[in-house]
């Protein structure tokens, strides 16, 4: 059977089986949980997570150093943020939209008086910013700081295609790290399975239904602006822009869709993400490995889509009316919120403060949408690992296109 048909199988039994403890045996849900659910998931976790660092930074430095060019280099990368931007402001219109419309946050009673929520400080934006360049790039790989990797591999790979035939030594070192790499992830990807079990179990066991039962409009309308999102930006995205069927990209990037959902982690997912983006969409290398560690450290149009809904949310179950100039300010820090959210689970609920901050609304209102935020942060980081396969496909063809017009120019010349 096909690693996707089996990762898949096992999402399905995983969360039927969380949801059966949890129904009928919730009192030693606990242990089964601690011993059972949680180790099988947290292997595979911390196997996936240990491959990360090193992929990004082998596959980053061969895809600059792949590109050669300095300008097809700014070109792809004004490709890949100006995709980025315009998708994530979309996720944020349509989610700010639909809370509108649907008002989630005047159905229902919502008790304000007991709600306690200590704000953890959202780190500024500015900060992440301002930091990309690391002082010390070894203490950027010990912390994982992903922006600061990616910014040091830009400058390795782009000193090796400089360099040409000076440094080949030291270039095919870095090719055979990144087959190493490779291999490691599809030797991972044989416990993926397992893992997926463990995990979702574990998510769908300990969720307290009672909770989500209160929250149920809320989630439903996170969930609906996913899928509009998905369905309506990246599959037209993908139709219009790179010419190519969507059902084949979501039936081709499915396994990758599915280890995000169970792990909540864009970081997590991105050694699977990158090598079913390259096997199973044809994305060549050096593109799939600059846009998508990228991606996944900065373009969260999921994470977007659930604060957006969330300020609305909140905003109304404050009676606070929101004018027409402070939802722009939501779109704008929403963008910025998103930018500035880690790849790592829960991560979008704590910078939801600083979009709550722009408007002046109360942060002690992520008190109500904490509980229930498990089950919309493994759809969100679906749909944010997606974003990226999509934009990674469409800088591709649009690149193979250049290319192919630069060839006739030539060949006509
Ligand atoms: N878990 C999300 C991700 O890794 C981030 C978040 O929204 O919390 O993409």
């Amino acid at each position: 059977m096909k690693l996707a048909k089996k990762i898949i199988i096992a999402l399905i039994l995983g969360g039927l089986t969380g949801l059966a403890i949890n129904i009928l045996f919730p009192d030693i849900f606990p242990s089964i949980d601690q011993y059972v659910f949680t180790p099988i998931g947290k292997i595979f976790l911390s196997m996936i997570n240990m491959l990360v660092v090193p992929i990004v930074f082998f596959s980053i430095t061969l895809g600059t150093a792949g590109l050669g060019d300095p300008k097809k280099l700014g070109r792809i990368g004004i490709k890949t943020i100006s995709f980025f931007l315009i998708t994530t402001a979309l996720a944020i219109t349509i989610a700010l939209a639909l809370a509108i419309v649907f008002e989630p946050g005047k159905v229902g009673d919502f008790n304000l008086t007991s709600i306690n929520y200590e704000s953890k400080e959202a780190p500024p934006i500015s900060d992440t910013l301002l930091n990309i360049i690391p002082t010390n790039p070894v203490k950027a790989f010990t912390e994982g700081n992903m922006l600061q990797i990616i910014t040091f591999s830009i400058f390795v790979g782009f000193g090796l295609a400089m360099l040409g035939s000076k440094t080949k030594g030291l270039l095919k070192i870095i090719e055979q790290g990144n087959d190493l790499m490779m291999y490691l992830v599809n030797l991972v990807m044989k416990f993926a399975p397992y893992g997926t079990f463990g995990l979702i179990a574990s998510a769908v066991g300990s969720q307290g239904f009672g909770a989500i039962k209160a929250m149920g409009l809320y989630m439903s309308i996170v969930l609906l602006a996913l899928l509009v999102h998905t369905i309506f930006v990246y599959g037209s995205a993908v139709a219009l822009l790179a010419k190519k069927n969507p059902w084949w990209f979501f039936k081709g990037f499915a396994p990758a869709m599915s280890v995000a959902f169970s792990t909540s982690s864009s970081s997590a997912t991105l050694p699977l993400s990158m090598a079913t983006a390259q096997k199973n969409l044809k994305i060549p290398k050096s593109i799939s490995s600059f846009v998508q560690p990228l991606g996944a450290t900065i373009n969260m149009d999921g994470t977007a889509i659930m604060q957006g809904v969330a300020t609305i949310f909140i905003a109304q179950v404050f009676s606070v009316e929101l004018t027409f100039t402070q939802l722009i300010t939501v779109v704008l820090t929403a963008v910025l919120a998103s930018v500035g959210t880690a790849g790592v689970p829960g991560v979008g609920l704590i910078m939801l403060a600083m979009v709550l901050n722009s408007v002046n609304l109360p942060v002690e209102g992520i008190a109500l949408i904490i509980g229930i935020d498990r089950l919309l942060d493994m759809t969100r980081t679906a749909v944010n690992s997606t974003g990226d396969a999509a934009c990674a496909l469409i800088v591709a063809e649009s690149e193979a296109k250049n290319e192919k017009a630069e060839k006739d120019l030539k060949t006509a010349g």
